[in-house]
């Protein structure tokens, strides 16, 4: 067990520790692959598209979401140490689905599971009917309690921890991260869960579990096998299915080449340039995004005909040249061949 005079924590306190010996970030957070594909999805769909505002909707609460995540990164960083591992956007199996952890600190004495919500206004918690609302402009929202969000993510990450044997006690925070939020607690108790606290009280909280659970369950090494075993355990964020998710199909999409000058699709290959025909911008990698969007939204494979069509380029041996210089890999030979996406 270790001290509490030399706990890391009491060591930053008293500044004793480098900084740079107590940065450890087991995994560190990656531009998030659901808010890409709505991003990319968003350049071509039609803006008279039926689902058009509410893309645009989730796109907007996916970066917000992404700055509270920052913002308690950045708070709880200041803890890490080779006793206080940090996993940012963890995801692993759980019953035949998965749970997303969008902070989990290891230490010698416990596990933690941080979830993030940027959001803002005010907001009534009843955990009784398991719910939380908001109202916004003369409507109400309601969103699933956090506490019971945050309590399946425990339950599944206790399931993966008794499957290898590891006892680590599992405690759990939900941070509201927006200065504009106000909570209130609803129904028979008047008091907020224990778990939930504004930003502004994150780290006076990991600061008291450290102090009220000092046993230690987990040598360092130990520690560092339990780490490994998870990383060997988690889920790639690589693909997810937009289409799927909004009901679409291929002739919702519109195809060509976005100018991020114009927004719009306007870049034509002409003269040996991606060109647009509007403001007459250049960009010689305007054409990836759509070959991207093509993998993503489509077919995980696409022939030099089928690119040709999404891009509108007529040169069979122009859209080769691109095709290659993707250094995507390929099946097939001559006309037959298929170039493969390298997001599936
Ligand atoms: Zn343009």
């Amino acid at each position: 067990m270790i001290s509490l005079y030399k706990h890391p924590v009491y060591a930053i306190l008293k500044g004793t520790y480098k900084k740079e010996l107590l940065r450890l970030i087991v995994l560190e957070r990656k531009p998030s692959i659901r808010l890409r594909s709505y991003e990319l999805l968003n350049l071509h769909l039609p803006p008279s598209h039926p689902i058009s505002s509410a893309l645009l909707d989730e796109i907007s609460l996916l970066h917000s979401g992404n700055f509270g995540e920052q913002r308690v990164d950045h708070a709880i960083q200041h803890f890490s140490s080779n006793s206080f591992l940090i996993f940012q956007n963890a995801v692993f199996p759980f019953s035949g689905e998965t749970i997303q952890i969008d902070h989990l600190c290891l230490t010698p004495f416990f596990a933690l599971i941080i979830e993030t919500k940027n959001m803002k206004g005010h907001l009534k918690l009843n955990k009784e009917s398991g719910q939380m609302y908001r109202e916004k402009d003369g409507k109400v929202q309601c969103f699933l309690h956090p506490v019971l969000q945050v309590e399946r993510q425990q339950e599944g990450l206790e399931y993966l921890f008794t499957g290898i044997g590891c006892t680590l006690p599992i405690y759990k925070l939900v941070v509201f991260t927006h200065p504009e939020v106000f909570l209130q607690a609803e129904g028979t108790h008047p008091l907020l869960p224990p778990e939930i606290c504004r930003f502004e009280q994150l780290t006076v909280r990991v600061r008291s579990l450290l102090r009220e659970h000092n046993k230690s369950h987990l040598k360092e090494c130990d520690l560092q096998e339990l780490s490994q075993t998870l990383l060997n355990n988690m889920i790639p964020d690589r693909f997810y299915d937009v289409m799927k998710r909004f009901g679409l199909s291929q002739s919702d999409l519109a195809s060509g080449v976005w100018c991020n000058e114009c927004k719009q699709l306007s870049m034509k290959w002409l003269s040996l340039r991606w060109r647009c025909t509007l403001c007459k911008r250049t960009d010689n990698n305007a054409y990836k995004r759509s070959i991207e969007a093509y993998f993503r939204f489509i077919s995980p494979a696409l022939t030099n005909k089928e690119a040709r069509q999404f891009l509108g380029v007529d040169s069979p041996d122009t859209m080769r040249r691109h095709l290659h210089s993707m250094n995507l890999k390929t099946v097939g030979n001559c006309r037959s061949r298929k170039y493969l996406s390298p997001f599936h």
